[in-house]
């Protein structure tokens, strides 16, 4: 069993307390955050501060506009080192840790705030400025630069993929009010009909499938239904052109990328079975087709053991093969023990843990792992 720890760069770079204890866990690979959204961030062993506000997606390293398109990703203003990420990798490989480069793909609030025409766009006509569509190729160049401009430098180790393919109405960066709203009625939400979808299925079916999406989302649509399902709202024939978009949206995306990963790095993806997904965990299938082989797609793994089981179960059933790992949380409140939960992830299929967060921990969660890691040795 790989166990793998997530860390933003200030964890190491500005909390020698904390760098000293990650360094010292005989992680297989810690993960650091290079392009990534905004968040507020618990810092609860900083020497200085104890919350982290990242009030923006940033690149926490020097940005270069000529190395980018028309998609510029900011600086992060809120680090004590300019290139934040690049010391931090420092850190992990002096101390013989491998480091991976934790990479927000299309999620950029930033970006969609100063690009509208670059969005993700609903069946409405609404834009979600959290989310670039990713069938623009001005977003397939960012996330090429991004991944390129991340190992400068550097030979990393590899790579955690996050965001292969667009994120869709859920968006956790707002205080929402949004409950009514059932499962399907997201997945409604989260089809893209930016001009770039919209062009790459087809626009004459195009409109037919925007209009079934909004006439679904009627009162007292079909979508209101408790047991209504994508297909059967839909009908089978709109329901495989989405997917068949979906094919082309995500699988471009994962093949710009995979252009420029360098040679022989690891990669991660986090990924979904379902192949309408929207969001930070990608639709396993057609990412894998676009990434090197190799890649390891994992599960966001989150809640009860039995919900572990069930998630890491399913991935491993849609991804042909492929090596599978968990995403497991200690630090939400009433979270199973870790020994616990990487037990029953390892008795589900997954051949690795991606342990979230060693940043956002606390002293004794840190114990934990500590634990845990000397118990799989
Ligand atoms: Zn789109």
């Amino acid at each position: 069993m790989r166990v793998i720890g997530y860390t933003y760069p200030w964890d190491l770079t500005e909390d020698p307390w904390r760098r000293d204890r990650v360094l010292g866990l005989g992680l297989d690979a810690v993960a650091v955050a290079g392009a990534y959204h905004a968040v507020r961030a618990a810092t609860s062993t900083h020497p200085r501060q104890r919350t982290k506000v990242a009030s923006h997606a940033a690149f926490y390293r020097p940005v270069d506009p000529s190395r980018f398109g028309t998609l510029v990703p900011r600086p992060a203003g809120w680090t004590e080192s300019a290139d934040a990420f690049g010391e931090t990798v420092a850190l992990l490989q002096g101390a013989g840790v491998p480091a991976l480069a934790w990479t927000v793909l299309s999620h950029s609030s930033e970006l969609g705030g100063r690009h509208p025409d670059h969005t993700v766009v609903n069946a409405f006509g609404e834009t979600y400025p959290w989310a670039l569509c990713t069938s623009h190729p001005d977003t397939l160049a960012l996330a090429a630069a991004l991944v390129s401009e991340l190992s400068a430098g550097h030979q990393l180790d590899g790579y955690v993929l996050e965001a292969v393919g667009h994120l869709g109405f859920e968006h956790g960066g707002l205080h929402d009010k949004t409950m009514s709203y059932s499962a399907l009625e997201r997945s409604l939400l989260s089809t893209c009909f930016a001009p770039c979808c919209r062009e790459a299925r087809g626009t004459d079916a195009d409109d037919d499938l925007a209009a079934a999406v909004r006439e679904a989302m009627q009162p007292g649509g079909a979508a209101g239904h408790p047991d209504a399902d994508l297909a059967g709202v839909l009908g089978a024939e709109r329901t495989d052109l989405l997917a068949a978009g979906q094919e082309r949206a995500v699988g471009g995306m994962a093949a710009a990328v995979a252009e420029v990963l360098p040679p022989s790095v690891e990669v991660h993806l986090p990924a979904s079975p379902d192949v309408h997904a929207s969001g930070p965990f990608a639709p396993v299938g057609p990412a894998l087709r676009g990434l090197p082989a190799g890649t390891a797609p994992f599960a966001a793994a989150w809640g009860s053991l039995d919900k572990i089981e069930t998630q890491v179960r399913t991935l491993v059933e849609a991804s042909d093969g492929a090596p599978v790992g968990a995403y497991l949380t200690y630090i939400e409140p009433g979270a199973p023990p870790l020994a616990e939960q990487v037990a029953r992830a390892a008795e589900a299929g997954a051949s690795s843990v991606h342990l979230y967060h060693l940043g956002l921990c606390s002293a004794a969660q840190l114990d934990e792992v500590a634990a845990l890691v000397q118990s799989l040795r």
